[in-house]
C-alpha cells in the first residue's frame, strides 16, 4: 500500500454524529480539547435526525423528578427551538413538582431543523466536523489507539489522537480494536415518516406516521443484525416497501396526503456493543455504584431509575476508549439506555472523561480519578444521584 495520507492530530476523535457523539464532542471541546467528530453520512443527529426518530424521550423519573441535566437537557431545549413544539408547561420555570407528576418531560422535535441547528452548535464550540468519512480500522500500540483509519473521497487517511470515544452505535472501534463484543439480530423493520395530511395543515405543519413490525416477531416475522453487510441491506430495504404500503394505505383513506420524509440510514434499534467490565442490567434498578456517574429514569414506565456505572462505558483492554450510550455494556435494559437523553448524557460523560485523562495524564480510564469526575459533572448539571 502506498504511504497513507495524515489526515491531522488531535486530543480526542469522536466516531459518530449522532447525539452521543455530538453531546461527546461538545462535553470534550468545552474542556479545551482539539476535537475532530468523524461522521460517514454528511449531517449531525443519526437516528434522531436522519432517521426521523423524533421524540425526545423524558429528563424525568415519571414522578415528578428530573433525574437528567447538563447537554441532554440543552439539547432538548435545542430540539424545540425552532418554534414546532414547545417543552410541557409544567416543565418551565415554576412548575411545581404535583403538575410535574402528570407529565413527563419529554418534546416531540422537527428532525430537519434539530440536523441544522445541532451542526451550528458543534461548529460554535470550535469543533472540527469531518464528514463524508468512514473509520474502518484502527492502528493500536501498547493497548492503545494511536491512530485510526478513514475511507473519504481521496482515499485512506489517519488520524492520529490521544483518546478516542466510540459513539458508533454499534461499536465499530470497540470491534476492530479487539475489545470484547456482544451482538443482537432482533432488529426489525420499521419505519418513521412524515407525511403532508392536507386536513391537519392548520394544526401542525405535518402529520408524523410512526408504526413497526415488533409485535410480529414472535410469528416469525424476520429479524435483523445491523452489524451485518447483508442484513443492513435487507433491513432497509423490507422498511421502504413497508413505508409505502402503509403510506398508500392512508392515501386511500386521504387522498390529499403526500409523502414527505422517509429515514435515509438504516433504522435499528440495537446492534453491536461493548462487553465491559460492568454489564448495566434491568435487575439493577435503583443501585448506586460506586462508580455512579449518570442516571436515567425508564421512558416506558413512571418509577424505575438507573443509575450508570463509569465501568460500562469504558473499554476493557484498549486504554484510551471510551464508549456512549448505544456501545456501552448495558444488556437487559438497553432498551431503556438507548434513548436520546441517555445518549445525550453518556456522550457528556465519555467527553469529559476523556478530557480529564488527558489533561490529568492518567493512563488508562480504568485508573481515572472517578470522583473527580463526578465532582466535574455535577458542576456541569449532570444528575448523577
Ligand atoms: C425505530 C426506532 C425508534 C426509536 N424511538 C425513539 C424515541 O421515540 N425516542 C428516543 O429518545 N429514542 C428512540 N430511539 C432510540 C434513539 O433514536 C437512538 O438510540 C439514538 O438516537 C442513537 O443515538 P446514537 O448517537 O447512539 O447513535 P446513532 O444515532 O446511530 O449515531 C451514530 C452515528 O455514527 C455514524 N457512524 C457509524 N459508524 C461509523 C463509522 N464506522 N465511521 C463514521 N461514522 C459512523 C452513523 O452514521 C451515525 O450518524 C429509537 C430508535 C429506533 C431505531
Amino acid at each position: 500500500m502506498e504511504k497513507i495520507r495524515e489526515v491531522g492530530k488531535y486530543d480526542i476523535v469522536v466516531v459518530g454524529g449522532g447525539i452521543a457523539g455530538v453531546s461527546a464532542s461538545i462535553a470534550s471541546a468545552r474542556k479545551g480539547m482539539k476535537v475532530c467528530l468523524i461522521e460517514k453520512f454528511c449531517a449531525l443527529g443519526g437516528l434522531a435526525t436522519l432517521g426521523n426518530v423524533c421524540v425526545y424521550l423524558p429528563l424525568c423519573d415519571g414522578k415528578g423528578n428530573q433525574v437528567i441535566g447538563g447537554i441532554a437537557e440543552e439539547l432538548l431545549k435545542l430540539s424545540v427551538s425552532d418554534g414546532y413544539r414547545d417543552i410541557p408547561q409544567a416543565w418551565k420555570e415554576g412548575g411545581n413538582i404535583e403538575e410535574r407528576k402528570k407529565i413527563r418531560y419529554k418534546v416531540e422535535f422537527n428532525p430537519v431543523s434539530f440536523m441544522l441547528l445541532l451542526e451550528e452548535l458543534v461548529l460554535k464550540e470550535g469543533i472540527e466536523i469531518r464528514y463524508d468519512s468512514r473509520v474502518f480500522d484502527v492502528i493500536k500500540e501498547d493497548d492503545r489507539i494511536k491512530e485510526i483509519l478513514i475511507l473519504d473521497k481521496e482515499g485512506i487517511g489517519k488520524i492520529s489522537c490521544k483518546v478516542i470515544i466510540d459513539a458508533t452505535g454499534d461499536a465499530d472501534i470497540c470491534f476492530f480494536a479487539g475489545e470484547k463484543v456482544v451482538s443482537v439480530d432482533k432488529n426489525v423493520a420499521c419505519g418513521w415518516f412524515f407525511y403532508y395530511d392536507g386536513k391537519d395543515i392548520k394544526k401542525y405543519p405535518f402529520t408524523l406516521r410512526f408504526d413497526s413490525y415488533n409485535i410480529k416477531i414472535e410469528q416469525g416475522i424476520k429479524t435483523f443484525s445491523g452489524d451485518k453487510a447483508d442484513d443492513i441491506t435487507n433491513q432497509v430495504i423490507e422498511s421502504r416497501k413497508y413505508i409505502l404500503k402503509k403510506f398508500f394505505g392512508i392515501k386511500e383513506k386521504k387522498p390529499s396526503s403526500y409523502l414527505l420524509l422517509v429515514p435515509t440510514i438504516p433504522i435499528f434499534r440495537m446492534t453491536r456493543r461493548l462487553k465491559g467490565k460492568t454489564e448495566l442490567k434491568e435487575k439493577d434498578e435503583g443501585k448506586i455504584f460506586p462508580d455512579s456517574v449518570g442516571m436515567t429514569g425508564d421512558w416506558r414506565k413512571s418509577g424505575p431509575v438507573y443509575y450508570i456505572p463509569f465501568s460500562c462505558l469504558s473499554a476493557v483492554k484498549i486504554k484510551n476508549l471510551i464508549t456512549a450510550v448505544r456501545c456501552i455494556s448495558a444488556s437487559t435494559v438497553r432498551d431503556v439506555v438507548r434513548a436520546i437523553p441517555v445518549c445525550a448524557l453518556t456522550g457528556e460523560i465519555s467527553g469529559t472523561s476523556a478530557s480529564l485523562l488527558i489533561k490529568e495524564k492518567f493512563e488508562s480510564f480504568s485508573n481515572l480519578d472517578i470522583k473527580k469526575l463526578q465532582k466535574i459533572l455535577k458542576e456541569q448539571g449532570v444528575i448523577i444521584k
